[in-house]
């Protein structure tokens, strides 16, 4: 279960999360939806402290952590049960495919290399990748890179998959190949947390759609509620402009 009470965050004057509430429990599929600089991105990014928060509560599970007084190691722990899957693939270039996912088995959960492999490869082949174990990262496709983004947060088996605009930096035609592999492991039962301008998969996917704007969640609610009959004028708005 993750719980996030009164977030507020700021850069500089600009106020961006206004006091966010959001409950997500396990097996949840979030989508955030909302314009351009709503928040959303930020607020992905503050549940696992890439961003410092400068007031409320994160919870995961059973830590929970105020961000003004959270030491260093509660939030190192916080961060282990996150994984985040980033728009531009943020892959260990001088790598190879493999060493990119068995990297964190290896240094962050000292797992032994045979048993590291072995994962990495199982989970290459969930994304369809096996065939590219030896590649490096610039030998492959956006799309393709993106893939072994994946397999690097499902290596970590982490509590949640915050996934920060994951086909935004892909050409149209390498969108749907990732799309698929996150529709794949949705049905897992794995917690997820996107941050999306894909309606038609948001709608599809999630458990339930969380909307922003100004800093704030305007509603939340199961897609078809939100997609059929959204309460608020600026999500009814947001959504006609898009279809
Ligand atoms: P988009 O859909 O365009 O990605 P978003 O809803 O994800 O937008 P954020 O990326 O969270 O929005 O940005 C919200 C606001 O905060 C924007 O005005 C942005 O310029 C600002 N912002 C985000 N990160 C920083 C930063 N590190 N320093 C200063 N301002 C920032």
């Amino acid at each position: 279960m993750i719980k996030l009470e009164n977030i507020h965050k700021s850069f500089g004057k600009m106020d961006v999360l206004k006091g966010i509430d959001l409950e997500v429990n396990k097996g949840d599929i979030i989508s955030i939806l909302g314009p351009s600089g709503s928040g959303k991105t930020t607020l992905l990014r503050c549940i696992n402290f890439l961003e410092k928060a400068n007031e409320g509560t994160i919870t995961i599970d059973n830590l929970s952590l105020n961000v003004k007084t959270a030491a260093k190691k509660d939030i190192i722990a916080l961060r282990k049960k996150t994984a985040m899957v980033f728009q531009s693939y943020n892959l260990f270039q001088h790598k190879t495919v493999l060493q990119n996912i068995t990297e964190g088995l290896l240094v962050v959960q000292k797992k032994p290399v045979k048993e590291a492999k072995e994962i990495a490869l199982e989970l290459l082949k969930k994304v369809g990748l096996e065939h590219k174990a030896d590649a490096y990262p610039s030998e492959l496709s956006g799309g393709q890179q993106q893939r072994v983004g994946i397999a690097r947060a499902l290596a970590l088996n982490p509590e949640v998959i915050l996934f920060d605009e994951p086909t935004s930096a892909l050409d149209p035609e390498l969108v749907g190949e990732v799309l698929d592999v996150i529709r794949k492991i949705a049905k897992s039962g794995i917690t997820m947390i996107i941050v999306t301008h894909e309606m038609n998969f948001a709608r599809e996917v999630s458990s339930r759609i969380v909307f922003m704007d100004g800093g704030v969640v305007l509603e939340e609610a199961e897609p078809q509620i939100i997609f059929n009959t959204p309460k608020h004028e600026r999500t009814k708005q947001f959504l006609k402009r898009l279809t």
